[in-house]
């Protein structure tokens, strides 16, 4: 296989990579003739890092490595195309692809694994759970129950103990997202909004 790497002023060819088994586009790297050779004598993705300045086996800190199935070149010599079985997910960001946004772990991840103990709590109504609780309780209550914590919050705000600030600010947070779930939503609803008022605001900015 002949590579054109005189190409690209860097020496660099782009290699993409794609699932052997689903087709789906993987990630893009770059590669040399190091490593190109690096990549088939350990049957492992290895690119040449423009940001590590170095040799870069995929899955190297994280284990999941790209198992090479095949490796083709284009019709002019500067482009690779990589088959591979992925051995985890591929982003560094969690997700399974680079062009893959839906299941990337939310950033807000502990938020989100308390919204699920909360609607655990609305759905299965047990005794001994203040969430539980309120829920029976209805929705007045916790309505009401936001209003007093965002009140408690501003005092406290106004005050100088910055950690009943903060603790006020979590009774509040807390309510918060019992409400949310009282009326159907979650955070990311509103965070989506946010984004949306965001991204209008800076089209406008153009
Ligand atoms: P890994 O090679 O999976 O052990 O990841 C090591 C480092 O390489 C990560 O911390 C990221 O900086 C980077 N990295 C991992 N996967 C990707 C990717 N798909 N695209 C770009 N950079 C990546
Ligand atoms: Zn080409
Ligand atoms: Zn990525
Ligand atoms: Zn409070």
């Amino acid at each position: 296989m002949t590579v054109n790497y005189s190409k690209y002023s860097d020496g660099l060819v782009p290699a993409i990579v794609q699932d052997t088994a689903t087709l789906k586009v993987l990630m893009l790297g770059f590669m040399n003739e190091e490593a190109l050779n690096k990549t088939n004598e350990l049957g492992k993705v290895t690119f040449w890092s423009r940001s590590k300045n170095r040799l870069w086996t995929k899955g190297e800190e994280s284990g999941n490595f790209l198992i090479l199935k095949d490796i083709k070149v284009d019709c002019d010599s500067d482009t690779l195309l990589i088959k591979a079985e992925p051995v985890g997910p591929v982003c560094h960001t969690g997700a399974d692809t680079c062009w893959n946004e839906e299941n990337k772990p939310s950033e807000l991840g502990f938020v989100t694994a308390l919204e699920g103990v909360i609607k655990d709590r609305k759905e299965k109504q047990p005794e001994d759970s203040y969430v539980s609780y309120l829920f029976h309780k209805g929705l007045n209550r916790i309505a009401q129950k936001v209003g007093e914590e965002g009140v408690e919050t501003v005092i406290e705000a106004l005050g100088n103990d910055d950690e009943k600030f903060v603790s006020e600010s979590a009774d509040l947070l807390f309510h918060y997202l019992i409400l949310l779930q009282a009326k159907g939503f979650q955070l990311k609803d509103v965070l989506a909004e946010l984004e949306r008022r965001h991204k209008a605001k800076s089209d406008n900015d153009e």
